[in-house]
Parts: structure tokens; C-alpha cells; sequence
């Protein structure tokens, strides 16, 4: 999700530093040897290369790696300053569009590290300038540049990770929901079928919730809902996951745990539920499913193997705790 999305745009990145650096620099390349300016032109041929490569690279993987991104970042910083170095001081500017773009290929942090290096390279050039004032104008201006990415990278990030809370989480309860869930259920998959660590899906379902709204109205209803999800996530152990499937069914992914192991503690829930959780007419109950993961079993196997385990509950009478074949 979030890795996916932001894999996406480093991608995204990565290619777009490619089509400039062969549209915008590549020129250069050709100009600057046809003027006998080899230092210059082989600078400008090792930057093009390296992002067309990084960009053929991530093509064929079919990802970005932080590594291409740290290579791209490099390039596009030790190319700036060279230029700089090369030739007079106003190609100073080439550093600009490498001080924003670092804080896309790297994090915060690290383009804040490289954008001081970057400027500190230049700082011979500043200081050979005419006066103090040209010299304080290219640095200031560089400082400025490079402060104003890292706030908008700061914001981009706060804002990622706000959309990301957004997207995985449900409104009313605040637990992670449907979405949350597939992606956890997926990681314990993965770590069964690499560790044969095993993982059990336990489903649970109010019963008679419709009766609870019906009576005493949907804010009623709601308030059961927030109440049922403080509870399971307060008698959950530390390891385990809860998330709202969805309506008034709850789901709770307990990692490293066998089946008779997640029975106990369904066990445990369902008694809690029946002795705490009310609404105005008195207690409420619900009614368990659980089922252990399978090696190489999908997730929506997994699942609907843990539902219809609820199923059998309901068609027993509710409020117990029924065990997938
Ligand atoms: P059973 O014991 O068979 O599970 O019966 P039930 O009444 O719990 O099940 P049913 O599927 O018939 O009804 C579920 C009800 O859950 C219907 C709907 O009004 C209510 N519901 C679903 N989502 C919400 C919600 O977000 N808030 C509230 N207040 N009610 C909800
Ligand atoms: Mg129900
Ligand atoms: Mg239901």
C-alpha cells in the first residue's frame, strides 16, 4: 500500500530523471565535445548513462530499489558540482534542481546530509567570487532552496502517513480495517510458508446486533461497536492483531499461534464479551470462528474457512466458539 504507492513514485522518479537527463543534458554532452570540452562532456555521458541504466534497471525489476534511488541522487549531486567546478561559477544553477530532487530519491534526513555536502562542495566557488555580496547571494540562495524541499518533504511525509492512517483504518472504531487486515494476513502467509510459523484467524460476530439497533437506534448500535473494539483490544495479547471486518463482525489475527491455542483464547473473548459488553437491555454475546492458516493457502481461503466456522456457531446456538475443519 504505502510501500507499494511510494515504490510507485521513486519509480516514477527514477524515469522521469531519465527522459531529462536524455532530453536536457544529452545535448550538453554532444555540444561540449564538439567544443573540445572533454572534462565537461564526459561528466554529462556519465550522468546520462547512469540514469539511463538506473531507469532500464527498475524497468526490468519492476521496482525501485533505495539503491537506484541513492545511485540517481549521487549522480545527480556530484554531477551539479562538478559542472560547477568546471566551468564558470553561475553553472552554480545546475545545483538546484539536484538539491529538490534529492529530497524525492532520498529520505528527509539523508537529502538534508546531502544537500549540506552538495552546497559545502561549491563553497571554493562562492568564496572566488568578486564580492562578498555575489558570494553570500549564491549561498544564501542555495540554503533557501534546500530548506524550502526539506519542509515540503517533511509535509509530503506527515501527509503520507496521515492518508496512509486513513486508508487502513476504520472510522468508527479506529481499529485497522478490511484492507489493514489482507495485508497482515498476507505477511503472516509469507512468514508461514518461508518459517512455518504458524498463524490462526479467529471471527467473531455479534449476535442479534440488528436487534440492538433496531431498538435503540444506530448511535445505540455504534457505541456497542467502539466498546466491542476496546475490549477485544485490550484482552488481545501484545503479538496478536484486531480489525473491523466490517458491520459488527471482528477479526483477530493471532500470530505464532496454533489452533488449540487460539480456541483458549477465543474462549476468553467470548466469556469477556457475555460479562461486559451491554447494551441498555443487558449483556450482548458473540458467536467465534477460528481457523489455522494451511501451508500455501490464499487468504480468502483462509478466511472464508474461519467464516464458515462462524456459521456453524450461529447454526449452534451462538455464543461459542467453533474450530474450521
Ligand atoms: P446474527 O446473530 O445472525 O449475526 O444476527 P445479527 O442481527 O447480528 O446479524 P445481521 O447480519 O442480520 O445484522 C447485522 C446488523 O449490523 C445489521 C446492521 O444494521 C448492523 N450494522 C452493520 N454495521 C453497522 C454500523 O456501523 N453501526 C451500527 N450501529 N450497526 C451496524
Ligand atoms: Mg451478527
Ligand atoms: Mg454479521
Amino acid at each position: 500500500m504505502l510501500t507499494d504507492s511510494k515504490n510507485k513514485f521513486q519509480r516514477g522518479m527514477v524515469y522521469l530523471f531519465a527522459i531529462l537527463a536524455s532530453l536536457v543534458i544529452a545535448p550538453f554532452c554532444v555540444i561540449r565535445y564538439l567544443n573540445g570540452e572533454i572534462a565537461n562532456a564526459a561528466v554529462d555521458l556519465a550522468i546520462v548513462m547512469a540514469a539511463l541504466g538506473s531507469a532500464i534497471y527498475t524497468y526490468r525489476l519492476g521496482q525501485a530499489t533505495q539503491l537506484v534511488s541513492n545511485i540517481t541522487a549521487l549522480l545527480y549531486s556530484s554531477g551539479a558540482v562538478a559542472v560547477a567546478h568546471l566551468n564558470e561559477p553561475i553553472y552554480v544553477f545546475w545545483l538546484f534542481p539536484s538539491l529538490i530532487a534529492n529530497f524525492f530519491l532520498l529520505n528527509a534526513t539523508a537529502a538534508l546530509i546531502a544537500n549540506g555536502l552538495t552546497i559545502a562542495a561549491v563553497l571554493p566557488i562562492a568564496i572566488k567570487l568578486n564580492t562578498t555580496t555575489e558570494a553570500f547571494a549564491m549561498v544564501a540562495s542555495l540554503l533557501m532552496c534546500g530548506s524550502m524541499a526539506y519542509v515540503f518533504a517533511l509535509l509530503t511525509h506527515k501527509q503520507q502517513l496521515l492518508l496512509q492512517g486513513y486508508a487502513n483504518q476504520d472510522a468508527l472504531t479506529q481499529l485497522g480495517n478490511r484492507r489493514a487486515m489482507d495485508e497482515e494476513m498476507r505477511l503472516s502467509i509469507a512468514d508461514c510458508a518461508r518459517n512455518q510459523t504458524p498463524a490462526t484467524l479467529i471471527i467473531l460476530d455479534l449476535d442479534f446486533f440488528k436487534m440492538v439497533n433496531d431498538k435503540f437506534g444506530h448511535t445505540t448500535g455504534d457505541d456497542v461497536l467502539v466498546d466491542l473494539a476496546h475490549l477485544l483490544t485490550r484482552r488481545v495479547r501484545k503479538t496478536d492483531r484486531v480489525f473491523r471486518f466490517g458491520g459488527e463482525e471482528f477479526v483477530v489475527l493471532a500470530r505464532n499461534t496454533h489452533l488449540a491455542d487460539a480456541l483458549v483464547i477465543a474462549e476468553q473473548l467470548r466469556v469477556q464479551i457475555e460479562m461486559e459488553l451491554n447494551d441498555p437491555d443487558g449483556a450482548l454475546t458473540a458467536s467465534f470462528g477460528c481457523a489455522q492458516l494451511h501451508i500455501d493457502e490464499t487468504p480468502e481461503d483462509w478466511f472464508i474457512r474461519a467464516d464458515k466456522a462462524v456459521y456453524q456457531a450461529k447454526q449452534q446456538g451462538r455464543n461459542c466458539v467453533v474450530a474450521a475443519e
